[in-house]
């Protein structure tokens, strides 16, 4: 990923989507916000014990650096699952005050110029869409549980149904989150993935003591995307690992729990929504 200052926040960009104009995007740091103690600076994450009034200015900044209302935004309330939220010209919102976000829902897609999808995350995976052939984005909240019920395939098949994108078309972007460095698991988590990556489940682990693995969380959403029928240069790994970097973004694994959230937002520009 490339960092950007836009509007005094530091950003993490796709190089990716960076090269399409008709979107904007950013991967939030922890570093811009008013948030103090344990969540400074930019925490997005209303229910980790952060003032509200906080994040709300903190959401402000990140939509604010992308030239977005955060009115218009929306965001889910991820709970680990596949939902997806197809989100209209009316909102709904969601993303401003806390308790207003889409109930039961880890992925949101919008054709909407303006609006604005943020996904948070602190060690969890957090993927951007983006299909320019039916000008579409999206978000995905994929944790290993969302990555064991196939979030972001539904994902991809919702934007198939909904907007007739072929996946061949779509672009992803998967950010910064626990890494194959330092995702220690054990059998209660392996044993549902290995059902769900049945193929290719040497790939995705390196064995350790016992029934224990460190599990690569990026590798499994990028094969879970290329099944759903992107195409290898599609997909954008940004490869960083939240644990090892956590002066720069929020991680519960390296500061335990509640740790703040960091966030990605994406967004068509206004202006060029379908004709
Ligand atoms: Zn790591």
């Amino acid at each position: 990923m490339i960092t950007v200052l836009r509007a005094g926040l530091p950003l993490l960009q796709f190089p990716l989507l960076n090269v399409f104009p008709e979107i904007v995007h950013g991967v939030t740091t922890r570093h811009g916000g008013v948030s103090t103690g344990r969540w400074a600076s930019l925490n997005l994450g209303w229910s980790v014990g952060d003032a509200p009034e906080a994040v709300a200015e903190n959401r402000r900044r990140v939509y604010a650096s992308l030239g977005l209302d955060p009115g218009r935004g929306a965001a889910g309330r991820q709970v680990h699952g596949t939902r997806v939220a197809v989100v209209g010209p009316d909102g709904p919102a969601g993303v401003s005050a806390p308790g207003t976000a889409l109930p039961d829902t880890d992925a949101l897609l919008t054709a909407v110029p303006g609006v604005g999808l943020l996904v948070i995350a602190g060690d969890c995976v957090p993927v951007l869409l983006w299909d320019p052939a039916q000008r579409v984005v999206g978000t995905v909240h994929a944790g290993w549980r969302g990555t064991v019920a196939g979030a972001v395939g539904q994902a991809v098949a919702a934007m198939a149904a909904h907007f007739g994108s072929r996946p061949g078309d779509v672009r992803a972007g998967i950010g910064p989150a626990i890494g194959p460095c330092c995702y220690e698991v054990d059998g209660p988590v392996l044993a549902p993935l290995r059902a769900a990556f049945p193929d290719d489940w040497a790939g995705l682990v390196q064995p350790r003591e016992g029934d224990r693995a460190l599990l690569d969380l990026w590798e499994a959403n990028r094969r879970a995307l290329l099944a759903a029928g992107l195409a290898p240069e599609h997909i954008d790994v940004a490869g960083l690992c939240t644990r090892c970097h956590r002066d720069q973004v929020y991680s519960e694994r390296a500061e335990g729990r509640p740790a703040g959230r960091f966030g990605a937002v994406i967004a068509l520009r206004e202006g060029t929504g379908a004709a």
